[in-house]
């Protein structure tokens, strides 16, 4: 049944019973070349068949070729590839904090975070978020964290002392319910961090690679980080990540302070490269944004027929959340019986996370399931 899968077939999956569901959340913003992608299979056939893994006691031709792409597209001038991205994170936390160690100024060990933040499930990136229902049980929590309001530069400007190394935050929140930062903020907090030295360092997990619109969020602010943590899209269903860095924020990161035993391998590698080759072009991106303003516009000449369950849509280009009415958790899975996949989020948002392959046709199925499926949900009693 999968066997035709082209990058329009890709959008769907087939349960056990060969019921058909319409893909709208990718793995949570993963599969962002839907799925059996023929670049992406081949990619990772090929290598399979070819080399998968030699550690990196004797270097990755592949891995370098791929780092020198990254490099080439973006801010970074040095690329560290992990497995996941909470690995990515920790990459990233670890750098910021050999930056100012490195410097002479270990006691700038405490990076600012953000309300609702989601940075991964280790116990460093857990720390790094004030949401209870991700550290209930896990104490003691590493300490060198501050969580203050997202979005209030006033809040985090007013949160920075003597032992802060800079800020940890996501552009375009994910898990917290869809919600970009301002710019205001971003350019606020890079300003600050070019006048006192600190690290400005951005979790791209979810909203990075092509999610947005461009190849990462950053560029749509107007300011570059200084350290970069990516992941789920950027290896189309194959797990890995990378950290991204300045030559200068990665100036503590000398050999022997990281490594990791499959990061980079050869497979992995493939995979990324197969990734790029499809998403890292003009013409791939204008799709991503066209087919964004497309879905947002038709799910915002929606909502109003269904105002009891829907409030408003929210997000960057295919990173897109509906604000509901109602618990979006439950709807989420009421929804999946309907044979639509989404994703639900904190505060009450339904993650809208299509394949970046889509076209008008599938946007079209999705919107007018979604509308037939708003029109008979009965919202459950509340318990
Ligand atoms: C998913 C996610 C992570 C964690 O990635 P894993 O691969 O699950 O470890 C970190 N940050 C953000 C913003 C995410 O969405």
């Amino acid at each position: 049944m999968r066997r035709s899968a082209g990058p329009r077939e890709g959008v769907y999956l087939y349960g056990e019973r060969g019921e058909k569901y319409l893909d709208f959340a990718s793995g949570i913003a993963v599969n962002l070349l839907g799925h059996g992608h023929p670049v992406l299979t081949k990619a990772i056939q090929d290598q399979a068949a070819t080399l998968m893994h030699v550690s990196n006691l004797y270097g990755s031709p592949q891995g370098e070729a791929l780092a020198q792409r990254i490099v080439d597209l973006t801010f970074a001038d040095t690329v560290f590839f992990t497995n996941s991205g909470a690995e990515a994170v920790e990459c990233a936390i670890k750098t910021a904090r050999r930056y100012h160690h490195a410097k002479g100024n270990a006691h700038k060990h405490d990076l600012i975070t953000f309300s609702n933040a989601f940075h991964g499930r280790t116990m460093a990136t857990i720390s790094a978020t004030n949401q209870e229902k991700l550290r209930d049980g896990f104490a003691p929590l590493l300490p060198g964290f501050k969580v203050v309001e997202f979005d209030n530069l006033e809040q985090a400007l007013a949160a920075i002392d003597d032992n802060t190394a800079g800020f940890l935050l996501e552009p375009v929140q994910g898990e917290g319910g869809i919600r970009p930062a301002s710019k205001e903020f971003i350019q606020g907090l890079r300003k600050v961090c070019d006048e006192r030295d600190l690290m400005l360092v951005f979790d791209e997990v979810q909203c990075g690679v092509a999610r947005t619109g461009t190849l990462y969020a950053y560029e749509q602010y107007g300011v570059e980080p200084d350290i970069l943590a990516s992941a789920k899209g950027i290896g189309g269903g194959f797990p890995m990540g990378a950290c991204l860095a300045t030559e200068k924020a990665a100036s503590g990161m000398v050999i022997g302070t990281h490594g990791s035993t499959y990061g980079g391998n050869p497979l992995a590698m493939a995979a990324g490269q197969a990734v790029f080759d499809v998403v890292a072009n003009d013409e791939f991106l204008g799709h991503v944004r066209q087919m964004g303003d497309r879905l947002r516009a038709a799910l915002e000449q929606m909502i109003p027929n269904h105002d009891q369950l829907f409030d408003s849509v929210r997000g960057m280009g295919l990173m897109l959340g509906i604000k509901m009415k109602t618990d979006s958790r439950a709807f989420v899975n009421w929804l999946r019986g309907q044979g639509i996949l989404a994703v639900a989020a904190g505060d009450n948002v339904m993650r809208v996370l299509p394949p970046l392959t889509i076209d008008e046709r599938h946007i079209r199925e999705f919107v007018e399931g979604l509308s037939e499926a708003a029109s008979i949900y009965e919202v459950p009693e509340a318990a």
